[in-house]
């Protein structure tokens, strides 16, 4: 292993604390040889804010000064990872995060409330100071405990944090049985600027937590992914929050994972009430079209039952009987008349009393008839009730114009209405 030793960039000075980068601190000749000398004469020491074991500093001649493992060092992800040269800079840039005041407050207030939690075994707890070390592989987790059986680990998730800061820490936590619940801090899960592909390693349940730091108990504010149906059967999936105690999250022994409202579950059974509310929408509307055709076909019956037998009272009071074929050849015109005559609006399908609609329906379809018909209505005393119903003057519109064309009258029915109609006789 220690062959390939990795030049490493960044390393806390064991007796300040001080957290150095070799690209920045090196830079001036005179300053780097006085941290060489000051190393060689051990009044200084450095380790690697990763693995905790020490470095050493190295750099030839010609070479730039860096920080390196000894030659028979332990395993450490900085060295063993086969990042590129930019993202390992990305990844030493996380560790350095990890040192800002911000993330020590955070760590430690998970830690000191985690103490008060029950099922939190108090003397598991560990703050920033316990590697846990799997065969060849160490990590230190910002924080540690057990809780009712289980390992967890709380990482906390600041911006700056790399995909392969994250990819470290759930693979490694993840095969070896920890489960491991990541706390964002200055890191909007919303924000639709942040990267999908970095999400999905952080939950597979989009269940995102934040320190609830409105109260002094150990909560969590949850972020989540809430699916629902609405009206429309449309499928929706808004976000919501909810400040939790640890009691209320659930484990997922597959995929590692905690989380408070399953999301992957949850969206399942919404999409197969979609598809079940979709096929009742479909044979809702079926049997509403199936309805709409009976009921047509209801009335349009009712209406020629009706259009006959109106038919056999005229020819029954008819005086000349010579003229019942004209009643059956004319039955459409002689029911506007007739309407007229009962003023109930007969045979049409208006309604008793939409006379608007029936003077509009004569006067386009029966122009050659429309004078007799304009009398009967006059006669009848309907004419000023027409004119004062046409609020949208659909009706003066047509009669304008069929004042305008003045249609020639047809004079072939005039006996057959003068026998039914005979006040029309007087005209
Ligand atoms: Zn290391």
């Amino acid at each position: 292993m220690g062959k390939f030793r990795r030049t490493i960039d960044v390393a806390r000075c064991k007796e300040t604390g001080e957290i150095f980068r070799a690209s920045e601190r090196f830079i001036e000749t005179k300053e780097a040889f006085l941290y060489r000398r000051l190393y060689h004469e051990k009044s200084i020491s450095f380790e690697c804010i990763d693995c905790g074991q020490h470095l050493s500093i190295s750099g030839s001649k010609n070479d730039k000064i860096h920080f390196k493992h000894f030659p028979d060092h332990d395993p450490c992800f900085l060295v063993q990872n086969k990042f590129n040269p930019e993202v390992q800079k990305f990844y030493e840039r996380a560790l350095i995060a990890k040192e800002s005041e911000r993330h020590k407050e955070l760590k430690q207030k998970i830690g000191d409330r985690l103490a008060f939690v029950e099922g939190v075994e108090a003397d598991s707890i560990s703050v920033d100071d316990k590697f846990i070390i799997k065969g060849r592989d160490r990590r230190k987790p910002d924080v540690y405990c057990r809780y009712k059986g289980k390992e967890l680990v709380f990482e906390i998730q600041l911006s700056e944090l790399s995909l392969g800061y994250i990819l470290s820490r759930h693979n490694f936590y993840k095969n070896y049985g920890i489960y491991l619940i990541w706390i964002l801090d200055t890191y909007d899960i919303r924000d639709q600027g942040t990267k999908e592909k970095d999400l999905k390693y952080l939950s597979d349940h989009q269940n995102f937590f934040k320190l609830d730091e409105s109260v002094t108990d150990f909560k969590l504010i949850c972020d989540y992914k809430f699916p629902f149906l609405t009206k429309e059967n449309a499928l929706l999936t808004p976000w919501r929050k909810k400040s939790i105690t640890l009691d209320q999250l659930s484990f997922d022994v597959q995929a590692m994972q905690t989380y408070f409202f399953d999301f992957t579950e949850n969206l399942e059974k919404i999409k197969g009430q979609q598809i079940i509310k979709k096929e009742a929408i479909r044979v809702e509307e079926e049997r509403k079209l199936q309805v709409q055709i009976e009921n047509a076909a209801h009335s349009k019956a009712q209406e020629i039952c009706l259009a006959d037998q109106v038919a056999y009272d005229l020819c029954n009071r008819l005086d000349n009987r010579d003229l019942v074929d004209d009643v059956f050849y004319n039955q459409r015109l002689l029911l506007i008349f007739e309407s007229i005559n009962q003023r109930k609006i007969i045979g049409f399908n208006y309604g008793e009393d939409k006379w608007v609609s029936f003077a509009n329906n004569a006067i386009e379809y029966y122009q050659n008839h429309w004078r007799k018909i304009e009398l009967a209505l006059r006669r009848a005393e309907l004419w000023e009730m027409v004119i004062e119903s046409d609020k949208k003057k659909t009706f003066s519109k047509k009669l304008e114009k069929w004042n305008s064309i003045s249609p020639k009258q047809d004079n072939r029915t005039n006996e057959l209405l003068f026998d039914l109609f005979p006040y029309l006789i007087f005209q």
